[in-house]
Parts: C-alpha cells; sequence; structure tokens
C-alpha cells in the first residue's frame, strides 16, 4: 500500500468529511460479536451529517470488500486483500463526494463478501430500516464485496421497508489499485441515492456506469470491470458524467410491497445449493437433509434438469420436510414449472439464479413450508 497515498486520504477524511465508525475495521469473526455489533448499532443514534441544507443526507454502510480493499502493489488486481480499508478512508479517497451529498459513514463489517453469513445480512437488513425510518436520512449507500453482492442486494430488496433509495455498490479492482473502480463507482453511487427518482425503485446496484434492479443483477467475471449484468431484463438506468438517467421500472415484488419482515427475526433457516453434473450421487443430499438443512435449491442443468440419482436424493429430502427449489446452473434463463415438480412436490426457481432462489428460500421459509405456497412466492417476487 502506498504510505504517502494513505496518508493524503486520511488527511483529506478529517478535513472533509464527517464519518462514524461503529467498530474497527477488524473482521467480525464470531456470532457473540456480530450480535453486539447488532445491539449496538440499533442502540446508536443514526447522527447523518446535515451540513448542506440543500444537499441530500446519505449514509453510507460499509461491509468490505475489494472496493475497501488493498496490496502492496499499486498494479496487483488479484492478491490484495478484501476489507482492509475502513469507511474514512474509502470516503476520503473520493472528496468530491461532499459537493453531491451530506455523506456519514458507518461501519457495519469489513470482510470479503465471501465471509457475508446470515447473522451479518439480519444486522445490515435491521440497521438499514432503522436508518431510513429517520427523516433526516434520504438515502442509504452499502459498499460491499462483488462476490456475493447480488445476494445482500436481493435480500435487502426483499426486506426493506421504505421506498428512499438504497443503492449496493461494489468494485472489482482494490482501492490501491491504478485505474480502481471503486472512487468513481462510490461517487456513483452516492449521486443516485440523491436522486428523487431513485424513490421506489427498489434496491440498486450500481457499478461500471450502470444502474440494475437487485431483482435481475450478476456478477459474470471474475476480475472485469464490466462483470455486473442484467442479462436478459437490462439495467434500469444509467450514469452519464454528472446525469443519472433512469429508462426501466423494476419488475415483481420489493420493498414495501413485500410480505417479508425480518424485524423479529433471529435466525434465518439453513438452505444449501447441491450442483448438478453428471454422475451426480444421491449421498449429497442425504448429507445435506442430515446436517438440518431446511431446504435445498438444486443447481442442476439445463431448465432445471435432475438426473436419476438427484431425484432420489431430492424425493427422500421432501418426505423429511426439506423443500427443493430447482433452479439452474445455465447462468441465463427460467426454470419452468413442469409436471415433475407436482409429482414431487418440487418448486421451480423462474429466472432466479441459484444464489437468489436460496435468499428467497430462506425468506419463504419463515413463513411456510408448503411447496405450492412457496412456488406462489417464486412467481411474483
Ligand atoms: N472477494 C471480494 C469480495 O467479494 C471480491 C470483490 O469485492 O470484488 O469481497
Amino acid at each position: 500500500m502506498n504510505i504517502k497515498w494513505l496518508g493524503a486520504a486520511f488527511l483529506a477524511a478529517s478535513l472533509l468529511l464527517t464519518t462514524s465508525c461503529a467498530n474497527s475495521s477488524t473482521q467480525e469473526s464470531n456470532q457473540n460479536k456480530k450480535e453486539n455489533t447488532t445491539n449496538q448499532s440499533e442502540a446508536k443514534s443514526s447522527a447523518v451529517e446535515t451540513g448542506n441544507k440543500s444537499l441530500a443526507n446519505i449514509k453510507v454502510l460499509a461491509t468490505g470488500g475489494t472496493i475497501a480493499g488493498s496490496s502492496d502493489s499499486d498494479t496487483d488486481t488479484t492478491g490484495y486483500k478484501s476489507g482492509s480499508l475502513g469507511i474514512d478512508k474509502v470516503i476520503a479517497s473520493v472528496p468530491q463526494i461532499k459537493d453531491i451529498a451530506n455523506v456519514t459513514g458507518e461501519q457495519v463489517a469489513n470482510v470479503g463478501s465471501e465471509n457475508v453469513d446470515n447473522a451479518l445480512l439480519l444486522t445490515l437488513a435491521k440497521r438499514v430500516n432503522h436508518l431510513l425510518k429517520d427523516d433526516k436520512v434520504d438515502g442509504i449507500v452499502i459498499t460491499h464485496g462483488t462476490d456475493t453482492l447480488e445476494e445482500t442486494a436481493y435480500f435487502l430488496h426483499l426486506v426493506v421497508k421504505s421506498e428512499k433509495p438504497v443503492v449496493v455498490v461494489g468494485s472489482m479492482r482494490p482501492a490501491s489499485a491504478i485505474s480502481a473502480d471503486g472512487p468513481l463507482n462510490l461517487y456513483q453511487a452516492v449521486k443516485i441515492a440523491s436522486t428523487k427518482e431513485a424513490k421506489g425503485k427498489g434496491v440498486m446496484v450500481t457499478l461500471n456506469d450502470r444502474i440494475a434492479s437487485a431483482r435481475f443483477i450478476t456478477k459474470t467475471n471474475t476480475t472485469t470491470t464490466d462483470s455486473f449484468k442484467s442479462l436478459e431484463q437490462g439495467y434500469i438506468g444509467e450514469i452519464a458524467g454528472e446525469l443519472v438517467s433512469f429508462y426501466n421500472e423494476p419488475t415483481r415484488k420489493h420493498t414495501t410491497e413485500s410480505e417479508f419482515d425480518i424485524s423479529k427475526t433471529k435466525e434465518l433457516p439453513q438452505v444449501d445449493i447441491l450442483y448438478g453434473y453428471q454422475n451426480d450421487q444421491k449421498y449429497v443430499y442425504d448429507a445435506a437433509v442430515k446436517a438440518g438443512a431446511k431446504g435445498i435449491i438444486v443447481a442442476a442443468v439445463g431448465n432445471g434438469t435432475m438426473s436419476t440419482e438427484a431425484i432420489k436424493g431430492a424425493t427422500d429430502a421432501v418426505k423429511k420436510d426439506v423443500v427443493i427449489v430447482r433452479s439452474s446452473r445455465a447462468g441465463n434463463g427460467i426454470v419452468t414449472h413442469e409436471k415433475m415438480d407436482d409429482e414431487h412436490h418440487f418448486v421451480s426457481s423462474d429466472s432466479l439464479n441459484p444464489q437468489k432462489a436460496r435468499i428467497l428460500l430462506m425468506l419463504a421459509l419463515s413463513k411456510t413450508s408448503d411447496p405450492k405456497k412457496i412456488q406462489s412466492y417464486y412467481e411474483q417476487y
């Protein structure tokens, strides 16, 4: 990491912005610590910077990821450490933000998104709902690792109870890299969250000048800056220079129309994803059931097609009240509801990819384990 850069960024942070950090940048690694974070974050005020009355007040909640990643080498775009910098330093790298919004940072976690778990999802969603009830908060930006960003964004899309804009942002290159994409992505996320037209659009994701609905966005490339795509349904908007333009409305229920409420949820049920492949075996289903899974998403081949062995494993799981959802490993397209679903009491995932199908099933199971009712959720959300 370039020490001079860090020093300048820190100084800029002190001079230009007020940030508050709920905890240090160390990774919270156990459940107790996370629960403490939740309690502290519920208890503390939503303190937001409201300095310039003509600007929107935007809260930036940081969770870590490459956007807060750093390496000793500025040409290292792969071997860096995610979630190294605190939110104060991340915001300070974009001093121009103070011209477009009153921005206050808050550290919810500082992890690579491969370590975002159900407990952190609940902490984050509760914090977002708490903050959005405050009249002084006009919108929220969440900084997040890109690997599982779409899962967190879709979870929030289903459980946030507000029309105010929530924008999830990440970056493909660490903060220490030449041509880091994080600073501009963050600037644009704040810009979107400050835009009146962004209201009522559900949770949005922005990277690489695009605005996407959390329902339809997915990561499609391991390293390139144009990794995030909304393949069949398209983006809902675009940013060009200072102009934020919306062109499409997200379909499917979200936020204020969603019936999922996590305000009292302490734990989400275990839902696992099992891959379909040649020669796959029943025992992986047996193992998931034995370990206590309440739901299984099958990342099946093609249009959710399952092998004879996989069907045996899945039908045995159903007998033990485990809900089976057929999704697809194809990466794109709808898994259609077929006769086999009715025969075996399976559910089909519509156009949700396996990782998002898992998010919906965790929430669905908090209401029912009836496959017909759960099927109706996949048709609505
Ligand atoms: N491993 C990183 C993460 O998801 C990747 C990224 O943020 O781009 O946290």
